[in-house]
């Protein structure tokens, strides 16, 4: 009996023989989303409750990653490279599905590597990105800093300034950063810095951060509701000195940026924006492996959980609650998909596509992981179950990247041209 995805395939191929538009996965996807789903099955799984319980970075598993080539610039860069642009948020919706605490300690670092590659010269790219995952034998993180204790939606707000030591040929940074994933831990920083204040972000640039460089520390470690395997927090930058090197981009670049800005002409956007609308629809995929997990774990326990003399699926109530889950789930993962098929094939977001689809994947699993803890019942509610720390880690999804209302104001914008506060 053939599957809906190879008869999907015929179809395909049978009405032209040129099979340019597909629902379906090639082979390649298939086999690494085959192999991603068996390292979470069997290694990161089996791990979440220690890590979430430690409340610290897994570095074993990290480094069990790094070995298969699962954690690597090599491996992110062949995902990266995949045309349909499905390739990494189906290695995200994978890892996640394991575990969302060690998978943002793993994939974590892709924050500050999308801003290297986004705003980096060809030079920077080489030198930095494999900086920032280290070796199988001594794995590193990244960090992306632009959030601060008066700047989270509000980016304009950033008061980290970067000046420039002509003398020196050198930037002094100074600020502090908050919410830092990966901060104080990470061998490779990417600090987002005001370097003409009268400009909003449009004043602003990124900067990479290394361990030779003195002047950076970690800050507070934030004690969290979820995603308790990856570290989060403060960073403080003390006159932290870096070569004009390490500016993004290179000065020409920024000098002309800043020109334009002046100007008052219209520029390719702002350091922290750029990185954000890029890694949106990979975190919407994130957000649906914890609600895939979730959904999957309460229809087992839905078909084996008895009361009244029979299972409880057979109530209308339950199993219509699982209908919705499994529909809202694959709704939002269409949207994950073509934002990320446009990002890679550089279609414009002109409804804001890649907002879309992270704010349906982050509130599709909120309230996926809620109606789970729902039909445990009691069991949902307890940390015997994987349920209640699923419900945990889905809730930042609401949150980080844009909160929800950001996001609706994004598109809002988009959709209307109107202004919208
Ligand atoms: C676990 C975790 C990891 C993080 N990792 C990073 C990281 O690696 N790097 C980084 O730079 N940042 C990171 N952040 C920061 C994150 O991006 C911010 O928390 C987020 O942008 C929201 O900012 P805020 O917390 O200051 O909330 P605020 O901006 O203060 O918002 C508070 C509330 O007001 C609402 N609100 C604000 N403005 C408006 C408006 N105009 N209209 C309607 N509602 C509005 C918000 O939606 C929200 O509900 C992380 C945060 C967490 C919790």
């Amino acid at each position: 009996m053939s599957t809906v995805e190879d008869q999907i395939e015929q179809v395909t191929a049978t009405q032209d023989g040129t099979p340019d538009f597909s629902m379906a996965l090639n082979q390649d996807q298939k086999d690494l989303q085959e192999w991603v789903h068996g390292f979470a099955e069997s290694v990161v799984r089996p791990a979440a409750e220690e890590w979430d319980e430690k409340e610290s970075t897994p570095w074993p598993v990290i480094q069990e990653a790094a070995k298969i080539g699962l954690y690597s610039f090599e491996s992110l860069a062949q995902f990266f490279a995949d045309p349909t642009g499905l390739t990494l948020p189906i290695v995200n919706e994978e890892l996640f599905w394991g575990d969302a605490g060690i998978g943002m300690a793993l994939m974590g670092t892709t924050l500050g590597v999308a801003a290297i590659f986004g705003q980096g010269t060809g030079e920077q790219i080489g030198e930095w990105v494999p900086r920032c995952f280290g070796t199988p034998d001594k794995p590193a993180v990244a960090a992306f800093c632009s959030s601060e204790p008066n700047a989270g939606s509000d980016v304009s707000a950033v008061r980290t300034t970067a000046k420039y030591d002509e003398a020196k040929d050198e930037w002094v940074i100074n600020g502090q950063k908050a919410w830092a994933t990966n901060g104080g831990i990470a061998d490779v920083h990417v600090v987002i810095a005001q370097v003409d204040p009268s400009l909003g972000t449009r004043g602003h640039a990124a900067f990479v951060v290394g361990p030779e460089n003195t002047g950076l520390t970690q800050g507070a470690k934030v004690k969290k509701h979820g995603l308790r395997a990856s570290h989060t927090a403060d960073v403080y930058l003390d006159d932290c000195r870096v070569p004009s090197s390490q500016l993004l981009g290179g000065k020409e670049k920024l000098d002309e940026r800043l020109a334009r800005a002046r100007e008052g002409k219209s520029s390719r956007g702002n350091a922290s924006m750029a990185t954000f609308e890029a890694s949106r629809p990979v975190v919407g995929a994130q957000a649906l492996g914890i609600a895939r997990a979730a959904y999957e774990y309460a229809l087992d326990y839905a078909k084996n959980r008895e009361q009244f003399g029979k299972a409880i699926i057979e109530n209308q109530a339950i199993a219509f609650t699982l209908a919705n889950m499994k529909m809202e789930i694959d709704a939002a993962r269409l949207l994950v998909w073509r934002a990320s098929w446009m990002g890679r094939n550089q279609v414009p977001f002109e409804n804001a596509e890649g907002s879309m689809s992270k704010l349906k994947a982050g509130e599709v699993a909120v309230w996926t992981t809620e109606r789970a803890m729902q039909i445990l019942g009691g069991n949902g509610y307890a940390r015997e179950y994987p349920v209640e720390r699923w419900h945990r880690d889905a809730k930042i999804y609401d949150i980080f990247e844009g909160t929800a209302e950001i996001q609706r104001i994004v598109i809002s914008r988009a959709i209307s041209g109107v202004h919208i506060r």
